[in-house]
């Protein structure tokens, strides 16, 4: 069996020892919540993955803002209208006094 000529210094050890470390874990952000998460993987805050919700996660209340940003934007609508309605009515009423 072959044996070392010499001993293993104590420079040589450690510059051999100086790759055996952990790295830091890579990641990245999420494309739809911003969050930092592991690549590869499916968003553990968001459930999304490639832009599809695999987790179902905040399904409901997903829908649910979707639908609320578009009444609230109907409502939204229905105000500036009334408003300007409620001007020209206004402006009527400064016209007849
Ligand atoms: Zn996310």
């Amino acid at each position: 069996m072959a044996v070392p000529f010499r001993r293993t210094s104590k420079t040589k050890k450690r510059m051999r020892r100086t790759h055996l470390k952990k790295d830091a874990r890579t990641t990245v952000v999420c494309s739809n919540c911003g969050e930092v998460i592991q690549p590869h993987r499916a968003c553990t805050k968001c459930g999304f993955y490639k832009g599809k919700n695999v987790l179902n996660r905040e399904e409901e209340t997903k829908s649910k803002t979707v639908k609320e940003v578009k009444t609230e934007a109907v409502k939204e609508e229905k105000k500036t209208t009334t408003k300007k309605t409620s001007a020209k009515k206004e402006t009527k009423s400064k016209e007849t006094k």
